[in-house]
């Protein structure tokens, strides 16, 4: 039981990765504080994993309402040990069509929010010598057309994952980012089949990841295996950001009807 008497908040816990991780630490033998926006869905969650979960409704785009979740998460559980910072949104304008109320509420959830549970964590953290694992994107190591408020975002977000790395290390807290590909969660289901079949086709491995595959390094980071790693951004996306972009010659090729060693 890798995560006995181990104390966890995860945010975003309702749905794909978080749920996904709240299963893994459940499972390895860890209390959950599941907090997310939707009631529905954290009771199912509840209903599905017992007592070992407690369950909290948040909406992370308050700031006010960052710091008090954290703390309810500790007195419930008794301290904590993993702060999971894994909600997130995304949002689809390039800056001149990009109404600033929008903006504003991705950065609110996506980076502000972080930094707030962050800090309000890092007392208890310390004490405990435990760690930190956000959700970045692959987004945030490089620009993807539209994708400005959340490029921002998860670029700042893996500027702070360093930062508190570097900061608190000395404290014995490590703190790490895990920056997910194309994965098959209710945040990527809305899509048409020939957007899937387009993002599916830039992965190396061609598939989109499972949720539950993207929850794995992040459990992996939180535990006491990764002892030594901290401050570091894992790209878990089948190969994208190993590939320049340039297209595959001899597949280009087949499809224009010319012969491979043209
Ligand atoms: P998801 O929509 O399935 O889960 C996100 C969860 O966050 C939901 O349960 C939602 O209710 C919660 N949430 C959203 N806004 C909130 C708010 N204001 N307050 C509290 N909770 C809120 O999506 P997912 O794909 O599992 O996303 C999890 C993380 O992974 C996000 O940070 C996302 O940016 C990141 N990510 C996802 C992908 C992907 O392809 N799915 C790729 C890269 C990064």
């Amino acid at each position: 039981m890798e995560f006995a008497g181990k104390l966890a908040l995860v945010t975003g816990a309702a749905s794909g990765i978080g749920l996904a991780v709240t299963r893994l630490l459940v499972r390895g033998g860890a209390r959950v504080m599941a907090a997310d926006l939707e009631a529905g869905k954290l009771a199912t969650l509840a209903a599905e994993l017992g007592p070992a979960v407690q369950t909290c409704v948040v909406d992370l785009a308050d700031p006010a309402a960052v710091e008090p979740v954290v703390h309810a998460a500790i007195a419930a559980l008794g301290g904590l040990d993993i702060l999971i910072n894994n909600a997130g949104i995304g949002s689809l304008a390039r800056a001149t069509e990009l109404d600033p109320a929008e903006w504003r509420k991705v950065m609110a959830i996506d980076l502000d929010a972080v930094f707030l549970a962050s800090r309000a964590a890092l007392p208890t953290l310390i004490e405990r010598r435990g760690a930190i694992v956000c959700t970045a994107s692959i987004s945030g190591m490089a620009g993807d057309y539209r994708f400005t408020a959340y490029n921002a975002a998860k670029a700042g977000l893996i500027g702070l994952v360093r930062n508190l790395a570097v900061d608190y290390a000395a404290d014995g807290v490590r703190v790490n980012a895990v920056s997910p590909g194309y994965t098959r969660t209710p945040l990527t289901a809305p899509s048409r089949p020939e957007v899937k079949a387009a993002f599916i086709d830039a992965v190396p491995m061609r598939r989109a990841a499972e949720p539950e595959e993207i929850a794995e390094v992040i459990a992996f980071l939180a535990s006491d295996r990764a002892s030594y790693l901290t401050g570091q951004n894992i790209a878990v996306d089948g190969g994208m950001t190993a590939h320049t972009g340039q297209p595959d010659v001899f597949a280009l090729r087949a499809r224009l009807g010319a012969s491979a060693s043209s």
